[in-house]
């Protein structure tokens, strides 16, 4: 679990450099990695201690130091992206100079592969709880003034909730307010709320906890997790999600941020399964988005529909894929993104095999 032991595999180490002025404390972690952004830095600053995890690739690297001084609950980060280095400047309670940075914790100035490091989790109070369909509502957390942290598109985080002295986790995975929300790149820095579209089944083990929350409530909720990388969406022609109920939740963002920083994108297509009507998820906005913008594309497949609908039904299936995904031009740059219930997903993925997509054209989100 020590940095010497994977010094050899993984990236070369990070270093971290610290300096100050009369009312600042400004730490430099130095990652000589190029694709860092302020979604590449976690920072939680609870009690004395000061916590910053890197992630660089399949690795954390981590500053954990209990501070020798006190600072106040709020600091800012920067990232210098193109030579990959991180800023946190924390403020001085006491504008006096300090002789060192503090003592060092567990972990501290180490790179861990990322499966080694566990779960951390700060505790995220509850702003906001909308309904979204009779079933699924729009949940907002803030993050703590004391943490910084932005989750990567495509990525999900863990929800835990302790119920009669059990701790409950599972994963979630965040969206933005809404298809309409500006993706704007970096996110903004002092962005604090997290939002998730939650489905509340009644005989579930969380989801009712979740759902009896009251505004004021607070959760835990673990740093991101995930392997889609974002850059596999770079330079796309034809991007086609295919979701099956809160399947949708990662191709929320996946929609605003291709929508609005991938100029070579012609055609974006979602094929949306649900079993009713009335279990479509924000049908409002994607009507509005695919009126909007004319790159944009939604088809709904019902498969308990009611008598009077006139759309596709059925479930998953080879003559509703081939007829859904028609490429822009023959060769185009192609991406295919599925999600689910597992058995979904299975089926979707032999079937995309069979229509000549290939392995690297398929992302699919599981856990
Ligand atoms: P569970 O206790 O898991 O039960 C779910 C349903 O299955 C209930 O109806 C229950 O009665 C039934 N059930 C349970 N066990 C059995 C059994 N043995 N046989 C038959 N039926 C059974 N969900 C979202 O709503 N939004 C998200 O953004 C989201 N993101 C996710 C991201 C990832 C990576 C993954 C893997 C899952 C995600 N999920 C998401 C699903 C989420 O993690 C939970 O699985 C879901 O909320 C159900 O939790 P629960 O404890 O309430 O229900
Ligand atoms: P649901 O029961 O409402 O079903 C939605 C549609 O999925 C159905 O209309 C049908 O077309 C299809 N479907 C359901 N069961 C199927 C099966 N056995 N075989 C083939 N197709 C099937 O779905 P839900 O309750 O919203 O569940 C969504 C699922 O997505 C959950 O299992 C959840 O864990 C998963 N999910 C995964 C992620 C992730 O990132 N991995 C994110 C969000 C949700």
């Amino acid at each position: 679990q020590v940095a010497g032991t994977l010094a050899k595999e993984g990236p070369n180490s990070p270093s971290y450099d610290w300096f100050q002025t009369d009312f600042l404390v400004t730490i430099v972690i130095y990652t000589k990695q190029k694709e860092m952004g302020l979604d590449s830095v976690i920072v939680d600053h609870q009690d004395d201690s000061f916590r910053a995890e890197t992630l660089i690739k399949d690795y954390s690297y981590f500053i954990h130091i209990g501070l020798s001084h006190e600072v106040e609950e709020d600091f800012s980060v920067r990232v210098v992206e193109n030579v990959g280095k991180i800023e946190i400047v924390l403020k001085k309670k006491e504008n006096i100079s300090w002789k060192c940075l503090g003592h060092p914790l567990e972990k501290h100035n180490l790179l861990i592969l990322k499966k080694d490091t566990g779960l951390y989790y700060r505790k995220c109070q509850l702003v906001s709880k909308e309904d979204v369909t009779h079933d699924t509502k729009l949940f907002c957390l803030m993050l703590p003034p004391s943490t910084h942290l932005q989750v990567p598109v495509g990525h999900h985080v863990y929800l835990k909730v302790t119920i009669t002295g059990t701790e409950i986790v599972k994963p979630y995975t965040p969206v933005s307010y809404s298809l309409f929300s500006e993706f704007k790149e970096p996110d903004l820095p002092n962005n604090k709320y997290i939002y998730f579209l939650i489905k509340i089944y009644p005989a579930g083990l969380l989801t009712p906890e979740l759902d009896h929350l009251q505004i004021g409530d607070f959760v835990s909720v673990s740093g991101p997790e995930g392997n889609f990388k974002k850059s596999r969406l770079q330079e796309l022609e034809d991007l086609f999600l295919v979701a099956a109920g809160t399947g949708f939740t990662p191709m929320v963002k996946i929609l605003n941020y291709a929508l609005s920083n991938i100029p070579s994108l012609r055609k974006l297509k979602l094929m949306f399964f649900n079993k009713t009507e009335d279990d479509i998820i924000w049908r409002n906005q994607l009507e509005k988005l695919a009126f909007k913008d004319k790159r944009f594309d939604v088809e709904y497949v019902l498969s308990a529909p009611t008598s009077e609908w006139n759309g596709k039904q059925g479930h998953i299936s080879p003559a509703l894929l081939s007829g859904f995904l028609k490429r822009s031009f023959e060769k185009s740059r192609v991406l295919l993104c599925i999600c689910g219930p597992t058995p979904f997903i299975e089926q979707g993925i032999m079937l995309l095999h069979d229509l000549y997509f290939s392995k690297d054209e398929i992302h699919s989100f599981t856990a």
